[in-house]
């Protein structure tokens, strides 16, 4: 109660929840209390969280942020969704985002922009823009993100929170409302490493329903914590340190890896050859997929239709064309264009090539070192509004969006704010990075930073 009393008081400035579930919240609070007075609490038992709106969740508006699903109640739980019921926790709402996670600012949201809790002509980052937010916010403590190129740790690193992007494989698809379906991975957004550690371990796990999850047991990801880091190779990629990086997000980072220093592990510079090519392969991939994903929104099965449609072709037509946002549009054309005839080999099949190329610098890279530690993003936020070109914001994510080509692990942690003071900057966060179903390591490493 207290908390949607502090969403009431807050969030219309902020807009970080689309859909607020004042009474469904309630009632799992009740049977909450009423497992704990029964003894058989779960784990997580009672902890409010919100869900960002790409999950389906039974009963509840699944917008994806976009006018094409305003009017869709999912009549089924995403697997994350039906895992974090059963580990006993609380939902108070679905959060904006992005318009089908597509974007770096949460500026392509049908709900309108989020504002960035510490200072609000600023954006929380994006896709999972309102989960940040609504954490930041102190909303709620957790919310559940999405991570397709940087979406669930741009956000975080913007809102000064923590923000883990699983292994793919490692938290199930299933019922999260598909991007980019080999790059899409939910994860945890919170405070602290530690209460990510205690979120990944209710959400992760093998699924049937998803053939791209992994059949591999799902670790105590709290047992690790506080383990000594003496030894701890450290790798700083030279790419992750070049031209476009805000000077004061590279000071912070350097000083994170000094007080690693203290804490005994040793530093080198690494390199990662291909990181130039990432973007160019993302926006080829990404939109290949997304184009394929969305062709299921005809106006016809679920959501948008237009009014009185003269033939079927009219239908899909005027349905879509008023049913998408400009960003999701521009994605679709971008899509249907690589995997057309006579451009497939040229742009899809070379993008899925440096993709692989990408994928073995990282593994060569942790040949040497343990974990890969830089900057989330090359700039703290940036204003509402001041990024109008598509191709400058698709340069944000150049840092968080080979993570996702590699299919590797990577956690924003905050480190610190511009002018070193939170009442004079925005916050910076730094990345961790790690190889694959390395989790516990990179939750660990955060966790001491903190
Ligand atoms: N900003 C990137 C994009 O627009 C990544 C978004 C995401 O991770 N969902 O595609």
């Amino acid at each position: 109660q207290a908390l949607l009393a502090r969403i009431k008081r807050l969030d219309g400035e902020l807009n970080s929840l689309i859909t607020v579930t004042p009474e469904q919240a309630l009632e799992s609070a009740d049977n909450a209390d009423a497992a704990r007075a029964r003894g058989d609490a779960a784990r997580l038992n009672g902890l409010p969280l919100a869900i960002k709106d790409l999950f389906c969740t039974e009963g509840v508006k699944t917008s994806a942020g976009s006018r094409m699903l305003d009017n869709f109640i999912a009549p089924f739980d995403a697997t994350v969704v039906e895992k974090l019921k059963a580990a006993g926790t609380v939902s108070l709402g679905k959060t904006n985002l992005d318009e089908f996670a597509m974007g770096s600012s949460n500026e392509n949201s049908f709900y309108g922009p989020v504002k960035n809790p510490w200072d609000t002509g600023a954006v929380p980052g994006g896709s999972s823009g309102g989960s940040a937010a609504a954490v930041a916010a102190g909303l709620v403590p957790a919310a559940m993100g999405t991570d397709t190129g940087g979406s669930i740790r741009q956000p975080a690193a913007f809102c000064g929170i923590t923000g883990l992007k699983p292994t793919y494989g490692r938290v199930s698809r299933y019922g999260i409302i598909a991007y980019a379906s080999s790059l899409d991975q939910a994860g945890p957004m919170a405070r602290t490493a530690e209460d990510c550690a205690h979120l990944l371990g209710a959400i992760a796990g093998h699924d049937l329903r998803d053939s791209t999850s992994v059949a591999r047991g799902v670790p105590d990801y709290t047992a690790e914590l506080g383990a000594p880091l003496t030894g701890l190779k450290i790798g700083l990629p030279k790419e992750y340190f070049g031209d476009g990086l805000d000077p004061e997000v590279e000071s912070a980072v350097r000083e994170a890896v000094k007080v690693y220093e203290s804490l005994g592990a040793t530093v080198r510079e690494v390199s990662l050859p291909h990181t130039h090519y990432a973007i160019p392969a993302y926006y080829v991939i990404a939109p290949a997929e997304a184009s394929s994903n969305l062709s299921r929104y005809d106006g016809v099965r679920f959501g948008h239709r237009c009014d009185n449609p003269a033939d079927l072709i009219d239908l899909y037509k005027r349905s879509r064309a008023e049913g998408f946002g400009e960003e999701v549009k521009r994605r679709i054309l971008i899509g249907t264009h690589t995997l057309s005839e006579g451009f497939f080999d040229a742009y899809y099949k070379k993008a899925q090539q440096v993709r692989r190329l990408i994928r073995q610098d990282f593994l060569d890279a942790f040949e040497e070192v343990d974990v890969l530690m830089g900057p989330t993003s090359p700039t703290p936020a940036f204003d509402l509004g001041a990024n109008k070109d598509p191709v400058s914001m698709y340069l944000q994510d150049i840092y968080t969006i080979a993570v996702n080509l590699a299919g590797i692990p990577g956690i924003s942690v905050p480190a610190g704010f511009v002018g070193k003071r939170p009442a004079e900057g925005r916050p910076i966060g730094l990345q961790i990075l790690g190889t694959h179903f390395a989790e516990s390591r990179l939750l660990n490493v955060a966790h001491q930073f903190q």
